[in-house]
C-alpha cells in the first residue's frame, strides 16, 4: 500500500498546554531551576570525602565505614540499630551524615503485590516516584533522577510542569535503600518463604521521572555508588539500564565512563518528521546523530544496546516505519542492538492509544525478520496509572484542591 495512504495520527498533548519558547517550539529546559539544595548526605560524597565529614564531625574517619556498613549493607538509618557506633553522639552522627531524603507520602501495589508504586515527597516538598517489580529470578526497581523534567514530552505526564529540579545522587541512590528496606520487611510480594534478609534490588532502570542524561554528574555519581563493591550497595553495572530521549553529547561521555551499564535509548520514531513532535529534544539531535551515539556506545562498551519503541496506534506503529528502523539499525551494523515495543497503556478515545495486537505483531514481525531482535516488554504496574509520573500529577492536583 502506499504509505501516504495509511493513517497518520499525529501527537498532541491532551488536557494541558505544552510550554513554548519565544519561537513557538517546544520548551525544553536544561538548567535545573535554583532550589534550596537538599542536605549532604553520605552518598553524596566520595569515600574520601565520607571520612573527612566524619574527621570535622569531630569522630575518627573509620566510622565512615561503619556507616555505610549499615546504610548500604544492613540498609537501616536508625542510630538505635547502629550498636557498634559509641552511644554518646551516635544520633548526632547519624543525623550529619544519613539525613532524611524521602519521605514516603503514597504507596500503591498492584499485580499481586509483586508490583509497588512509591510516592516520595523530597525536602523541599518536591515530589517523585519509584516503582519497585518483582520478576522471576530478579528485583527491579524503576528510579527517578530529576523532579519532573525539561524535555517536554507531548505524551508525559512528567513533561506537563516542566523540570522542578535535579535529584542529588544521594536523592536518587536512597530510593534504592528505601526500597531495599521493604523488602526486607517482607513488603514486596511474591516469594513463597518469608526469608527476606537475602533479597534486594538486583535490577535499576533509569525510568521514573525525569531525563537521566540532563542531571549527567549526579546520575554518574548514583550509579557509582551503585555499583561500588567496597563502599557502596556493591550491585551488577550491567543490572543497571540508563536510559534517554536522546541527549547525543551526552551519549558519547557517557560512553567514555568505562562503566558498563546497560544504555537504553526511547527512541519511538524511526523518522525525523515524526520525532520531531513526539520527542522535542530531537529539534537538536536528530534520529542519525543519536542512533550514531547509540552505536559508539555499543562499539566502546560491548554492551548490546536496548532501543525502546512505545507502540501507538496510527502514529508510530506502521508496518513501513519498523522498515525504516530496521533500514537504519542495520546501516549501523548487525548484532549491536536489541528493539522493546513497549504497547502503550490504552486510554479509550486519546490520541496516544495502544497499538492494536496486530499491528504490534506485524511491526515485531517486521523486525525480526529483518534479523534484529525483538521483544514486547512487560509493562508492569498498569493497574496503578498510565504513563510515568501520573501518581505526581494526581497528588498535585489533589494539593491544588485542597489550597483552593
Ligand atoms: S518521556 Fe521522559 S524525557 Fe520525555 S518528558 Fe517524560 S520523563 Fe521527560
Amino acid at each position: 500500500m502506499d504509505p501516504s495512504r495509511i493513517r497518520q495520527v499525529k501527537p498532541r498533548t491532551e488536557g494541558w498546554n505544552q510550554r513554548k519558547d519565544a519561537e513557538g517550539r517546544p520548551l525544553l529546559q536544561f538548567a535545573s531551576p535554583k532550589r534550596g539544595k537538599p542536605p549532604v548526605h553520605l552518598a553524596d560524597l566520595t569515600p574520601e570525602e565520607r571520612v573527612a565529614k566524619v574527621k570535622e564531625l569531630g569522630l575518627p574517619g573509620f566510622r565512615a565505614k561503619q556507616l555505610e556498613k549499615h546504610y548500604f549493607e544492613h540498609r537501616t538509618r536508625d542510630p538505635e540499630r547502629m550498636t557498634d557506633l559509641p552511644k554518646e553522639g551516635r544520633a548526632e552522627l547519624v543525623a550529619g551524615m544519613l539525613p532524611d531524603l524521602l519521605t514516603e507520602v503514597r504507596r500503591l501495589t498492584t499485580d499481586g503485590g509483586d508490583t509497588i508504586k512509591f510516592l516520595w515527597k523530597l525536602h523541599d516538598g518536591a515530589l517523585v516516584e519509584s516503582v519497585l517489580m518483582r520478576y522471576p529470578g530478579r528485583i527491579t526497581l524503576c528510579v527517578s533522577s530529576q523532579a519532573g523534567c525539561g524535555m517536554n514530552c507531548p505524551f508525559c505526564a512528567t513533561g506537563q510542569n516542566g523540570l522542578t529540579r535535579n535529584m542529588s545522587a544521594a536523592e536518587i541512590v536512597d530510593q534504592v535503600v528505601r526500597a531495599n528496606e521493604v523488602i526486607e520487611a517482607g513488603e514486596l510480594g511474591g516469594k513463597r518463604d518469608d526469608d527476606h534478609s537475602a533479597e534486594r534490588v538486583s535490577n535499576i532502570v533509569f525510568m521514573g521521572m525525569g531525563e537521566p542524561l540532563a542531571n549527567y554528574k549526579r546520575v554518574m555519581q548514583a550509579v557509582r555508588t551503585m555499583v561500588d563493591k567496597k563502599n557502596g550497595l556493591g550491585m551488577s553495572a550491567r543490572g543497571i539500564t540508563v536510559s534517554t530521549v536522546g541527549l547525543a553529547p551526552a551519549i558519547r561521555k557517557l560512553t567514555d565512563e568505562d562503566l558498563p551499564v546497560t544504555f537504553a535509548l526511547s527512541l519511538h520514531a524511526p523518522d525525523d518528521e515524526l520525532r520531531d513532535e513526539m520527542i522535542p529534544v530531537n529539534d537538536r539531535w536528530k534520529v542519525d546523530e543519536v542512533l550514531d551515539a547509540a552505536r559508539g556506545y555499543y562499539e566502546k562498551t560491548g554492551r548490546r544496546v536496548s532501543i525502546e519503541y512505545a507502540l501507538i496506534k496510527d502514529m508510530n506503529d506502521h508496518p513501513w516505519r519498523a522498515d525504516m528502523l530496521a533500514d537504519k539499525l542495520l546501516a549501523r551494523g548487525k548484532g549491536w542492538v536489541h528493539v522493546n515495543p513497549i504497547p502503550l497503556n490504552p486510554t479509550p478515545g486519546s490520541v496516544w492509544d495502544a497499538s492494536t495486537p496486530a499491528a504490534q505483531r506485524e511491526f515485531v514481525r517486521i523486525l525480526n525478520d529483518r534479523g534484529i531482535p525483538t521483544t514486547i516488554r512487560d509493562t508492569r504496574g498498569k493497574e496503578i496509572d498510565g504513563a510515568c509520573g501520573q501518581l505526581v500529577v494526581t497528588e498535585e492536583d489533589e494539593r491544588a484542591a485542597v489550597s483552593a
